[in-house]
């Protein structure tokens, strides 16, 4: 089997690379070539950790596996670890023989932007100018970057419930030449696509924060009982979604599908309008909202694509097991 450490991923993993693999196989998921598993998520009673596994196989792409790990809060203090933890493992489809182990931090964090990316690609105006971010943490700086490779963007928005943290934003748009402005959520409406990226229990993201014609792309929410915006945003937007069973259970959907304003049929995956089954966007004044829960199967075909350069450069171990 073939072992690629956590240290190496920086240097291996391109955000081409990761919104190639996310594209895909959202596609193959939405043609039933792919299927994600149940997942499995449980708070263990042992240093307040709470564990799972996303697994999933891809008969198009080859992919079979799962990431296991999960958020150990204590980490960073008592440590100097970070707090999200997680591996992925791939095994060979033919035999069920173990293939690799990959280090699934920086990939989750890569795999993820690449997800809310590939719905800015499809779904964005062509003439979206002004980015919005809200949210500041550890995983805003991954969508900050993968998103403005996505629209000509001319200016970056952001909000966070600590301004002080906006900095992490800034330097990000000063890097790619832009200007940076720290604005109200209400500021928000001047935001041509606009990414959620927080840890939120209760919506900060409103109707009235958003203008027609806007993309969101909803990423924090992946948890029961997490939410990032309003409800009633999610029964006048289109709806696209990773997963359906997914996005009505634990992603931002949850909440519009209980209130019942929202219906799981109404929601479309992603990948129907990457395969061009389903339109995408069908007007300039259409609010799309994309709820990115995070599935196995993004996890899995990053990695094996992984996999396949570090073999090539040298970069991964081969271990008799
Ligand atoms: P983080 O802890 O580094 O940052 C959390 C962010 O949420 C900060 O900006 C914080 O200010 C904000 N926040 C928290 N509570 C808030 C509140 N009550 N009101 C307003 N803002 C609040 O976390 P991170 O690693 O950046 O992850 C952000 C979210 O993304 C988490 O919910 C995480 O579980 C989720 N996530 C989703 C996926 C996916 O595939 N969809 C993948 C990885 C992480």
């Amino acid at each position: 089997m073939w072992i690629v450490p956590e240290r190496e991923i920086g240097s291996l993993l391109t955000r081409q690379a990761a919104f190639d693999a996310v594209e895909q196989v959202f596609a193959a998921m939405a043609q039933g070539a792919a299927r994600n598993f149940p997942v499995i998520r449980e708070a263990l009673g042992h240093e307040d950790a709470l564990y799972g596994f996303k697994g999933g196989f891809d008969a198009a792409g080859g992919a079979l596996g799962l990431k296991a790990g999960g958020y150990w809060p204590h980490n960073h203090a008592r440590r100097g670890l970070i707090n999200h933890q997680s591996t992925v493992f791939l095994f060979d489809p033919d035999s069920g023989r173990v293939r690799a182990m990959v280090g699934g931090n920086l990939l989750t964090a890569l795999r993820t932007a690449a997800a809310s990316a590939v719905s800015i690609r499809h779904l964005a105006r062509t003439d979206a100018r002004t980015l919005g971010i809200v949210g500041a943490g550890h995983q805003s700086a991954f969508q900050l970057r993968a998103a403005l490779e996505q629209r000509p963007f001319d200016r970056v928005i952001g909000w966070n419930r600590d301004a002080g943290k906006l900095d992490r934003l800034a330097a990000i748009a000063a890097e790619a030449g832009l200007p940076f402005e720290a604005v109200s959520i209400e500021g928000m409406r001047d935001a041509d696509v606009i990414i959620t990226i927080t840890s939120c229990f209760a919506p900060v993201l409103l109707s009235d924060h958003v203008a027609p014609g806007t993309h969101l792309a909803c990423m924090g929410t992946d948890t029961i009982g997490k939410q990032e915006v309003g409800a009633d945003l999610l029964a006048t937007a289109r709806v696209f979604t990773d997963e359906v069973a997914q996005s009505v259970t634990l992603g931002e959907a949850q909440h519009a599908v209980a209130a019942g304003t929202l219906s799981a049929e109404a929601i479309t995956p992603l990948g129907a309008v990457i395969n061009g089954s389903t339109p995408g966007r069908t007007g300039k004044d259409e609010v799309t909202l994309f709820d990115g829960t995070g599935v196995g199967l993004q996890d899995l075909a990053v990695a094996a694509t992984l996999v396949e350069v570090a073999i090539e450069q040298g970069l991964a171990i081969e271990v008799d097991f």
